[in-house]
């Protein structure tokens, strides 16, 4: 077979499996030769599903709830997702406006595909969650990351967003909270962006997938903010993965006007049809059954968060903002970096895993060289032994 047979279609050359991949394929290599393996990689919560979550599924498939449903999802789910987000933020969506999709992910993709083309820019952040830059990319758009500092939580600024749009700009795209610094776009900041970005026609999608995940009561009220702005042109992506501990069961959503739905519909009719019937049921109980599960994983995580941090201290060249969100710290571990051992933060992840068995994700990921980062959505006795290795590793580099 020629070369020229095996080559991949022209998109294909633009896009890569995620980096964080390989630290967890070298992390099951070890634990199979019996290895103690920390893991602080995991993008996945640590608790169970909900039991009222799995016996939603149980009775959806004894009841023979095994068939394919309307392609955008049920609208049991879809008037759920709608009733949440206006019980949690005050707006006005119908189920119409709703679309279930396989995870926040397929959400977010219906949206780069269908309002990005080429030689469209799309402003976005970074450190930020490399999907979605390689979407946009996909899209055959160009990417536009405004770079966030470590010195101010990694805040989101819409001056410096704003800095990046150009004419060919056709819209902005928000990971907040954010993976993998836990940095919000708090409402002042989301204000002036809304009013901007009515006034310049841009669109804004907004990643919400850790919006349950947010800590000390900050105020976070970027649908209404937004929405009363410029709702026409706004895209909210969320999911039950996170707030629900629900990651396997892929189930998200894509609010926005109909239009947007429309397009969507006709993408994923295309594509993957329905998200699965009994996961929908599943997350039908999630949505409006009792919300303390979620209150209860959050205080757990905000626990963690502060233990660790303060574990972290105990070696002040491991500089580490509080992130306000999310389950993730990003430490800046470049005071371990030299010329001749450890050169980069990929060095230091690999290092990490090889000579003490921890595993971390290298900043690399992110699009911010210099940090690694650490999911606390583990438990703290992992948590404790995976600092005490680390911080032994970081000071014999
Ligand atoms: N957005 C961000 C920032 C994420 O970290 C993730 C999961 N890693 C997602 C979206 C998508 O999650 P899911 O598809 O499981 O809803």
């Amino acid at each position: 077979m020629s070369t020229d047979t095996l080559r991949l279609a022209e998109r294909m050359a633009h896009i890569g499996l995620s980096p964080t991949m390989k630290g967890t394929i070298e992390a099951e290599r070890l634990r199979k030769q019996g290895v103690d393996v920390v893991d602080l990689g995991a993008g996945e919560p640590d608790f169970p599903t909900p039991p009222h979550v799995g016996a939603a599924a149980k009775a959806a498939i004894d009841s023979q709830f095994t068939k394919y449903t309307a392609n955008p999802g049920t609208s049991e789910l879809r008037d759920a997702v709608a009733a949440r987000y206006r019980a949690d933020y005050g707006v006005n969506y119908t189920g119409e406006e709703v679309i279930i999709t396989a995870g926040g992910k397929q959400a977010l993709f219906h949206a780069a595909m269908e309002l990005f083309s080429p030689g469209d820019e799309v402003v976005t952040h970074s450190p930020g969650w490399p999907t979605i830059v390689e979407q946009i990319k996909l899209a055959g758009a160009t990417p536009v990351p405004v770079r966030t500092h470590a010195d101010s939580g990694f805040a989101l600024k819409a001056a410096n967003l704003l800095s990046a749009v150009t004419p060919r700009t056709r819209g902005i795209v928000i990971n907040s909270p954010g993976n993998p610094t836990g940095a919000l776009l708090s409402e002042s900041e989301a204000k002036i962006l809304a009013a901007e970005a009515a006034r310049r026609d841009l669109w804004i999608v907004i990643d919400l997938c850790y919006e349950r995940l947010i800590y000390d009561a900050v105020p976070h009220n970027l649908p209404k903010i937004f929405g009363d702005a410029m709702r026409d042109r706004l895209v909210l992506c969320g999911s039950s993965s996170k707030a629900y501990a629900m990651t396997g069961w892929r189930c998200g959503w894509l609010v926005a006007p109909k239009p947007i739905v429309s397009g969507a519909n006709a993408l994923q009719s295309h594509s993957t049809s329905n998200v699965s019937s009994i996961t929908q049921k599943a997350a039908v109980a999630a949505l409006n059954g009792p919300q303390q599960c979620v209150q209860d994983m959050l205080l757990e995580y905000q626990k963690r968060r502060d233990q660790v941090l303060a574990w972290l201290r105990e070696e002040p060249r491991l500089r580490c903002s509080t992130p306000q969100g999310a389950f993730y710290l990003f430490p800046d571990v470049s005071d371990f970096l030299s010329v001749d051992r450890c050169r980069t933060s990929l060095d230091f992840a690999d290092g990490l895993l090889k000579t003490e068995h921890v595993v971390t994700t290298a900043g690399e990921a992110f699009d911010a060289p210099g940090f690694i980062r650490i999911s606390y959505a583990t438990s703290l006795e992992r948590l404790r032994e995976g600092v005490t290795r680390l911080i032994r590793y970081a000071r014999s580099v």
